[in-house]
């Protein structure tokens, strides 16, 4: 079982890695990952109030429990909300990634979207990693409406789209997470090149046909 500085340092490196990658910019952006029962149960380190993603000192990272109290680290980023309303709907949630990357907020703007699942199903990795993506209506920062929204979706949704905003997506693990983050953004700048063009997505069968051999 990894220690809770290990988390730390793996918070640290992913961030930097996806920020010198250009999926977070400025202060945007947040990581969490949930503690092991043996450290926190319920509880999680999260990326503070106003850190930029690419330079974070593992030492003062977030660590809050379950109702949000703060315990150790920074104050935690304001949307940390977001990160316990996934935690609370889906216990096998491990981590979770919101990002503000251009193209998924990009897509989050467009109108005519489908609000039950926002992206085709362009390949079978987005298929594997993401499924359906629901569109969460818009919320000022900070609207507590927001988590009741998130959550009400979580259950059913690892991924969800935040309307004029971003991704907020979960994972099994820190690496997981980071990966359906990365898929869903991806996915997101393919569907906007795709503008205009005819197109081919997956059909239903070939995504029953991955369900039966990949099960989630
Ligand atoms: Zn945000």
């Amino acid at each position: 079982m990894p220690s809770e500085a290990d988390i730390r340092r793996a918070i640290a490196r992913h961030g930097k890695s996806l920020y010198d990658r250009r999926y977070a910019h400025g202060s945007s952006g947040n990581i969490s990952v949930r503690l092991p029962d043996e450290i926190l149960p319920g509880g999680m380190l999260i990326t503070p109030t106003n850190s930029c993603m690419g330079d974070l000192e593992p030492e003062r990272i977030s660590k809050v429990a379950e109702d949000g109290t703060l315990l150790a680290g920074d104050p935690p980023s304001k949307e940390a909300f977001l990160h316990l309303a996934m935690y609370r709907a889906r216990p096998a949630a491990r981590a979770v990634v919101h990002l503000h990357c251009t193209h998924a907020v990009c897509v989050s703007c467009l109108a005519d979207v489908d609000a039950e699942n926002v992206l085709p199903p362009i390949t079978a990795y987005y298929v594997m990693r993401i499924g359906k993506l629901p569109l969460v209506p818009y919320f000022r920062p900070g609207d507590r409406g927001l988590a009741d929204a998130v959550g009400a979706l979580a259950a059913d949704h690892h991924a969800v789209l935040l309307a004029n905003h971003g991704p907020v997506v979960a994972g099994k693990s820190l690496e997981d997470a980071v990966y359906n983050a990365e898929e869903l953004e991806e996915t997101a700048r393919l569907y906007l090149m795709m503008e205009g063009r005819r197109t081919r997505w997956l059909t239903s069968g070939q995504i029953d046909d991955l369900g039966r051999h990949f099960p989630s």
